[in-house]
């Protein structure tokens, strides 16, 4: 933002709805040189409009390469694990596709790698590396002999690689093997790879990985589950990815089936547990099907992650890599699943063109998500988690910046990591779910499944949806939608007055049983837990005032045995009350669950609430310190603000 000071205000387009900003500041400039203000006011509002129009087209401000000049088509991927030294060593052969016939100089994305050559057919190429920027890396601009369509990258990673994660044999299940993965997402394949760096550059690719001889590669492409452990393994992706999919793991793995379609790989201690917990997978699968069309990449397998992982899932193509800590023995956390697969239609199939976009990413995702667990659940355990969803995007629209709340986030000049809130996640859903309201549920359904086949395989900007919204809905419900409205939803802060409530008479009885307790009417050993799931737990928990004393805290920990609780979510609710009253007697899990869970939708509130007293902040430091080791790069740069 600081960078592009022109537009530090909302941003606006003015092909959407009428830009006030320049008009303010023209009848401000009365008093003093009218003129030469207003001159610079028309000069910068076409500076304004240019950088508006290059952000509704696309440009993507978060990558070097020039995609509109030479494309990268495919890539071979030909590398070594090297767990002593924690690099990757090898090369990577790029095709390439001469969008400008005249352009011979390729430039890709980098962050901390080290180039060794650069050769096209064995001959080597001059290149040279440009400017580090913090967040985006640097760029290596390579010349190109004429008529050249391959280029070929030898490069070593850095042992501290933004994408890719080596944890030792005790930062495992099994204790005995060491562990790799990578996480692309949002600006960090250029980590591990030297490519196109953008979502809108869509590749194939093929790999060949090299691993110690007791262990077993995987990647977001064909795996096959029956492949000889021989420390050499091959890949093919057939649909063309955008870069931040691309994703590898090696590990102690093995396989199990859960359905024709799907399967598990975990390490053996994990194995069994993660198939019973997901085993729904293939109805899932089999439901999203038959309402948004057919899944377009032949096997859907999980792969279960050691705890370090940063985030609950990943939606790596063919792979989601999940984090254990939704095992919880009840299927009660089983909508991450439902997330993932969702995203092989949205996401993966029809993908956001830049990261302000992700919205249309996880907005949609979530939508879905909310609708497959309905199919396979039921509406009871549907509308429950909604609420959860509405009252984490309450929480996250008190608590961020306005210009944070809008669904088309201007992240110009800033980390692209950044855009991870529940805005684009529960906002998103939120919109799409008013308009299946006005419009009814069959009808969005059949334009969502028309959508997902138009869009293809194909990036899209947000601009490209309402423009498609347009000639779609808009034009078929010209009494039920309108473009102002949507407006609204895509480009203002906030949630909008009259937007869908959710509500569940569930969590009504929730409601009346917390309120009989707090006012002392019950006592917490009285109240009737055998029918409440997880959900119940989360929101008779999240919705306490913000103020227990250590007698009532002390009640329902007795009652319930809330600080040795097993479920990680509901662990989370209670150390966060914990954190918020200074409840002692939890402290020890409090310190156990920082260090060995490093899920950051999970750790970071604690952080967060730890740091606003001296001691808490101490102790968030001492656990902080001792799970840095074992933290995902991106659970370490979220958190390490909050103990320093
Ligand atoms: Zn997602």
């Amino acid at each position: 933002m600081k960078k592009y000071g022109l537009l530090a205000g909302a941003l606006c387009l003015p092909v959407l709805f009428a830009c006030s900003e320049s008009s303010q500041t023209a009848s401000a400039a009365k008093d003093v040189d009218q003129k030469s203000e207003l001159e610079a006011t028309k000069a910068s509002s076409e500076i304004a409009a240019t950088d508006e129009a290059k952000i509704a087209s696309g440009v993507d401000y978060h990558s070097f390469a020039n995609p509109d000049e030479i494309r990268v088509t495919h890539l071979s991927l030909n590398l070594a694990a090297n767990f002593e030294t924690k690099q990757l060593v090898g090369d990577v052969t790029l095709d390439i596709e001469r969008i400008q016939p005249d352009s011979n100089t390729l430039v890709l994305d980098t962050r901390a790698l080290t180039i060794q050559n650069v050769t096209v057919n064995g001959q080597p190429v001059d290149f040279s590396m440009g400017e580090k920027d913090e967040d985006l890396g640097t760029p290596l601009s390579i010349t190109l002999p004429e008529g050249a369509d391959k280029v070929t990258v030898a490069y070593t990673t850095s042992p501290s690689a933004s994408g890719v994660q080596w944890l030792t044999p005790a930062q495992t299940a099994g204790k005995q093997h060491p562990f790799l993965f990578t996480q692309a997402q949002a600006v960090h394949a250029r980590s591990f790879i030297p490519l196109q760096d953008s979502p809108q550059v869509r590749v194939t690719y093929d790999a060949t990985i090299n691993t110690p001889k007791d262990l077993l590669a995987v990647m977001s492409a064909a795996n096959d589950p029956t492949t000889e452990r021989d420390g050499e393994y091959e890949f093919t992706m057939p649909q063309p990815i955008p870069s931040y999919l691309i994703a590898l793991a090696i590990g102690d793995l093995q396989f199990k089936a859960m359905g024709e379609r799907t399967g598990v790989y975990a390490e053996p201690a994990l194995l069994d547990s993660a198939a019973k917990e997901f085993e729904d997978t293939e109805a899932m699968l089999e439901v999203t099907e038959q309402t948004y069309g057919p899944y377009q990449w032949d096997r859907y397998d999980l792969l279960i992650l050691p705890p370090s992982f940063p985030f609950g899932g990943m939606e790596n193509p063919r792979l989601s890599f999940i984090t254990p800590t939704v095992i919880a023995g009840d299927k009660s956390l089983v909508s991450l699943i439902a997330h993932e697969l969702a995203h092989s239609w949205s996401g993966n199939t029809v993908t956001n063109a830049t990261w302000r976009d992700l919205w249309l990413n996880e907005g949609f995702t979530t939508y879905l998500t909310y609708r497959i667990m309905e199919m396979i659940y039921g509406h009871d355990r549907f509308k429950k988690e909604a609420v959860l969803g509405y009252q984490d995007l309450e929480n996250d629209v008190a608590a961020l910046d306005e210009n944070d709340e809008i669904l088309a986030i201007d992240l110009r000049g800033r980390n692209p990591d950044d855009v991870f809130s529940n805005i684009p996640y529960e906002k998103g859903a939120l919109f799409l779910r008013e308009i299946e309201h006005k419009i009814g549920r069959e009808n969005f359904d059949a334009f969502l499944m028309q959508y997902f086949k138009d869009f293809a395989f194909k990036s899209i900007t947000t601009d490209t949806f309402i423009a498609y919204l347009n000639k779609t809905l808009l034009a078929q419900y010209p009494d039920k939608l309108d473009a102002e409205r949507i407006n609204t939803w895509i480009f203002q802060s906030g949630i909008p007055e009259g937007a869908p409530h959710p509500e569940s008479d569930a969590f009504v009885k929730i409601d009346a049983t917390r309120d009989a307790w707090l006012s002392g009417e019950t006592k917490a050993v009285d109240i009737d837990t055998t029918q409440w799931t997880v959900h119940e737990w989360l929101y008779f928990l999240n919705n306490m005032p913000a103020s227990l004393s250590t007698e009532q805290l002390a009640e329902l920990d007795a009652a319930f045995s809330l600080t040795t609780t097993k479920n990680n979510e509901i662990a989370h609710s209670w150390l966060m009350i914990a954190v918020e009253n200074t409840y002692e007697p939890a402290y020890e899990r409090l310190y156990s669950y920082l260090v060995t869970i490093g899920r950051n939708k999970l750790v970071k509130p604690l952080y967060r609430e730890l740091s606003k007293t001296p001691e808490g902040k101490a102790f968030a430091k001492r656990a902080f310190e001792e799970a840095k080791p074992g933290y995902h790069p991106l659970t370490v740069r979220a958190n390490e603000g909050f103990v320093n």
